[in-house]
């Protein structure tokens, strides 16, 4: 009795698992913050003799009392035996199975107890299968508490039981989380060589969750940053996505350039960071997409991304101008350029490339403010995004400020406003001689279009 009431408070150590478990008064975690569905799946597991708890974000995130994105289970009942227990449930995955159990319109994800530490790959349907001969050893089942020993940092590696209102509790999570420390499980420098990932972890977790990185995490990173080169650029792209989709993207990119790793992920950062016009544009994007994050506004990887790649286009477009060739071939030619080059780096996505060509293709529009061309340009499919992009330039002092206060006026404006609006001169400018400047410095001046 008194050992109870002592576990109950103060929480108790498993002697089959290792692990700390505690109470709900030391974590403080209340059922109603999690969604319905996730406890129906736990439940249902448990009614047919498995294990399911609440596993890795939604228990850290419900910790630092934040809303989870999602909740993913854990449980020792394999693909198979789960899917059986769920009519809408199925498999995916293929070297690394995971079921998606789908209830109301959300859809939750099941993954069995696996051993040692492979390399995650959840999500790897679209995943290149080039390392041979992962097929088994990714889907090795094992224990609770192997499975925690194969996830990265201690904060992910919390299970919450929903039935006894308990938190597992392996490598110290708990505390990790109180102290705001991003501590990697085991020997950070074998972690990162199992699996390089883990170290655009480190910076993405450090910037989203505002955590202080452990030193010992933190030291072997330096050196283990080209290890990245290796990674197929798909994942690296997914990752990269994630962290900018984080809504923490300004400082999650300065996290990386500060641990020397956006050469691995965003290459592009290299040469941008260091052009003051830039670093300006670049920081304004990113702000605004965690602000849209933060509002719950839909943020498009198609914009960012188009974003990120504005300098570059910028660039080469005023390079081959200054060559000679005329401002729209020369603007379809540094696109073209620009995003054949990335591929090599990045690997953003084709289907990506339609929008960020149309949202640059649009820019030399906005110059052009007399006659009908503004009213056709405010019909534009892409105008919203286009001009959200013209804001951002403005902002960074790549234009002018008054190109993108007329538009916002602009389209306030009724018919007759807009009529006083119209500039007299609105066909482009014949075109003069510009001075030689060094690449990607704007001078604060609009572009003659
Ligand atoms: P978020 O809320 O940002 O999605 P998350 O913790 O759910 O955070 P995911 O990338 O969705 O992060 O991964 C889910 C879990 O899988 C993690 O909490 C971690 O335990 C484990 N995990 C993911 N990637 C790795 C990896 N590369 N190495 C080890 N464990 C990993
Ligand atoms: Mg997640």
């Amino acid at each position: 009795m008194i050992r109870r009431i002592i576990s109950k408070v103060f929480g108790r150590k498993s002697r089959a698992s290792g692990a700390q478990i505690l109470p709900q008064s030391k974590h403080g975690i209340r059922r109603e913050q999690i969604d319905d569905c996730a406890l129906k799946t736990c439940e249902t597991l448990a009614q047919a003799g498995f294990k399911g708890y609440l596993v890795g974000g939604a228990v850290r995130d419900l910790l630092l009392d934040k809303t989870p994105k999602d909740f993913d289970v854990a449980t020792d009942a394999t693909p198979e035996e789960v899917r059986r227990l769920f009519r809408r449930s199925r498999i995916i995955g293929r070297r690394f199975q995971i079921v998606h159990v789908m209830c109301g319109r959300a859809t939750i994800e099941v993954t069995t107890f696996r051993a040692n530490g492979q390399k995650e790959a959840e999500d790897d349907d679209e995943r290149p299968t080039d390392e041979h001969g992962r097929l088994l050893s990714d889907n090795v089942f094992g224990s609770m508490g192997d499975d925690a020993a194969r996830r990265d940092f201690t904060i992910n590696a919390l299970y919450y039981d929903p039935a006894r209102e308990e938190v597992h509790d392996y490598f110290g999570g708990v505390a990790d989380c109180k102290t705001r420390v991003l501590r990697m499980i085991g020997d950070p420098e074998t972690r990162y060589r199992e699996d390089p990932v883990r170290m655009l972890r480190v910076a993405r977790f450090a910037a989203k969750l505002d955590f202080h990185i452990d030193p010992d995490t933190r030291k072997p990173v330096a050196t283990l940053a080209p290890l990245l080169a290796n990674i197929p650029r798909a994942r690296i792209f997914d990752e990269a996505l994630k962290l900018l989709m984080s809504g923490h993207a300004l400082r999650g990119v300065h996290q990386l350039r500060a641990e020397g790793l956006h050469h691995g992920m965003l290459p592009l950062l290299d040469t941008i960071l260091d052009d003051p016009t830039g670093e300006r544009f670049i920081n304004a994007a990113l702000k605004t997409t965690d602000a849209r994050i933060a509002q719950d506004k839909p943020a498009s990887p198609a914009f960012l991304f188009g974003t990120l790649l504005w300098p570059q286009v910028l660039q080469r477009w005023r390079a081959l101008e200054a060559a000679g060739e005329k401002p729209q071939p020369a603007l379809f030619a540094a696109m073209d350029e620009v995003l054949d080059a990335q591929r090599g780096q990045l690997a953003i996505p084709r289907r990506y490339d339609g929008m960020m060509k149309e949202i640059w293709a649009l820019q030399p529009r906005f110059e052009q403010r007399g006659g009908q061309r503004p009213y056709r340009l405010l019909e534009h499919p892409r105008f919203r995004a286009a001009y959200d992009f013209l804001l951002l330039r403005a902002e960074s002092g790549e234009v002018d400020a008054e190109l993108g206060e007329w538009w916002t006026r602009f389209q306030e404006a009724d018919d007759d406003e807009r009529a006083t609006m119209l500039l007299a001169d609105s066909s482009p400018k014949p075109r003069r001689r510009r001075k030689r400047k060094k690449p990607g410095d704007a001078g604060g001046e609009a572009h003659p279009a």
